[in-house]
């Protein structure tokens, strides 16, 4: 076996990380984890660390990790079919009961789900079909996506320009032309400090609506948002703002979608996002929570209205040119199958919302009165500490203390990791949905004694 420092050295001399500092890692100087091993919510280096994962490997592995069941769907896939395509018509057992399952679980009203590898092609996958959808429709013109600043839905060329965080645009040539971008439904940064919930998701709806009167309503195609804002700094939206949102598409002919990468099956306590909220979309995101991240796969959920032009299309167009070699991977298939059943059987969607709503309740009571702590916010399994300089005039601190990051890495000493959310001083948990309340405990426990480390006592 190789020793750690010779796999050390490899890493730096060779590896192109993703979002790395990529100087600071080649010289030895940003920090480096070599994973080994994982069980349940914890994870084990190869220096022997075992931390708790608070944040399931990038908030996907909702059904914790080493599942000998999903391992032994994909072992059991591998041997019997490891790939055939899915152009033209071509299928497998796996990815046919797989779209089958899917759309027994979503919302109502969609019609299909095409399979891709990850959220951000997805994503791709779904502006290119709106684009298709509305030159059928003879609307050659109705081609922008309204987006949210704080948005994330990837990191490809368009969906890079969806995400509405400055560090996926600078220096990208981003964003593309096609998106703009509308206010964030974050209100606990609301500008007027007078509004209520409501009277924010309004004044939310508003905004939207001067941006559709300026651009012109025949020149937008769609909208999208997460059900929660997720990288964006894990924010729920204010009371009323889907229904608000919803109307104003509604009345301008734009399509919703609902990108559901973090929230769908189960994350929320619910098993779409869609449905907690009581939103309405032509579109749904499907990723991380579809295989509990055991292979790469995403989807598309198409609603009836969509499809129907698409249908049109390709008789009167032919072949839909849209593709990938892996769409719809009978081993991706295999792990997504099995992970549902996991999900229905050790009721993950359940737990989500209970067991997420004792580490919300409890990060509240250890926390909820902290000079430093703004806002503590979540939903099912998902939960967020914002980091203030003074609480009661809500005022931030300044970026470059980094005091987000300086809490995350307190943390970690304590053996629990959370992620500093890349906008903002916000200490983000996104576990496992399998978590018990005794690690939710201890997870609070880490996250109330780093914040005194780094911010001092009550
Ligand atoms: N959409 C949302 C809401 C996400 O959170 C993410 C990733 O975190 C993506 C899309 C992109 O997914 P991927 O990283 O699999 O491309």
């Amino acid at each position: 076996m190789l020793t750690n420092d010779e796999l050390s050295k490899w890493d730096r001399e060779n590896f192109f990380h993703p979002s790395t500092n990529l100087g600071q890692f080649a010289r030895g100087e940003g920090a480096q984890r070599i994973i080994k091993t994982a069980e349940g919510v914890h994870i084990t280096d190869r220096d022997g660390n075992r931390l708790l994962d608070g944040f399931a490997g990038l908030y996907c592995v909702n059904v914790g990790y080493g599942r000998p069941e999903i391992a032994e769907a994909i072992a059991e896939q591998a041997r019997e079919l490891a790939y055939y395509h899915s152009y033209a018509g071509h299928g497998s057992e796996a990815n046919i009961t797989l779209a089958k399952m899917v759309m027994e679980r979503a919302p109502k009203g969609m019609a299909r789900v095409y399979f891709g590898l990850g959220g951000s092609d997805a994503n791709e996958t779904n502006i290119k079909l709106v684009w298709y959808y509305n030159n059928i429709r003879g609307l050659p013109q109705k081609k922008k996506i309204i987006s949210r600043w704080r948005g994330y839905h990837g990191s490809g060329l368009m969906t890079g320009s969806l995400t509405g965080l400055e560090l996926f645009h600078k220096k990208f040539d981003l964003p593309l032309a096609q998106v703009i971008h509308t206010e964030a439904p974050y209100y606990y940064r609301r500008q007027d400090g007078a509004m209520t919930e409501e009277q924010f998701s309004a004044h939310c709806a508003e905004e939207l609506e001067k941006l559709i009167a300026a651009e012109g309503a025949d020149t937008i195609a769609a909208f999208i948002g997460e059900p929660v804002l997720g990288t964006g700094g894990i924010v729920p939206p204010p009371a009323g703002y889907w229904d608000a949102i919803q109307k104003v598409l509604d009345r301008h002919d734009i399509l919703l979608i609902a990108d559901e990468v973090v929230t769908g099956f189960g994350r929320l306590g619910s098993m779409f996002g869609s449905d907690h909220y009581g939103m309405r979309p032509d579109i749904i995101t499907i990723a991380k929570g579809l295989t509990s991240a055991y292979a790469p796969l995403s989807g598309s959920i198409i609603g009836q209205r969509v499809w129907d032009v698409l249908m049109q299309g390709t008789d009167e167009n032919g072949v839909l040119g849209h593709g990938w070699t892996y769409s719809a991977h009978p081993i991706g298939a295999a792990a997504g199958i099995a992970n549902l059943q996991l999900i229905d059987k050790l009721g993950l969607v359940q737990n989500a919302g209970e067991t997420g709503g004792y580490l919300n309740a409890q990060m509240q009571a250890a926390l909820g009165t902290h000079p430093h702590v703004g806002e503590i916010r979540g939903e099912g399994m998902l939960c967020a500490v914002e980091l203030v300089r003074d609480r009661d005039g809500r005022q931030l601190f300044d970026a470059s203390e980094g005091v987000g990051g300086k809490a995350v890495a307190a943390m970690l000493k304590r053996s629990v990791i959370a992620r500093a959310m890349p906008q903002g001083d916000i200490i983000g948990l996104a576990p496992p949905l399998c978590l018990t309340r005794a690690e939710a405990d201890t997870i609070v426990a880490a996250t109330a004694e780093a914040v005194t480390e780094v911010l001092g006592q009550h």
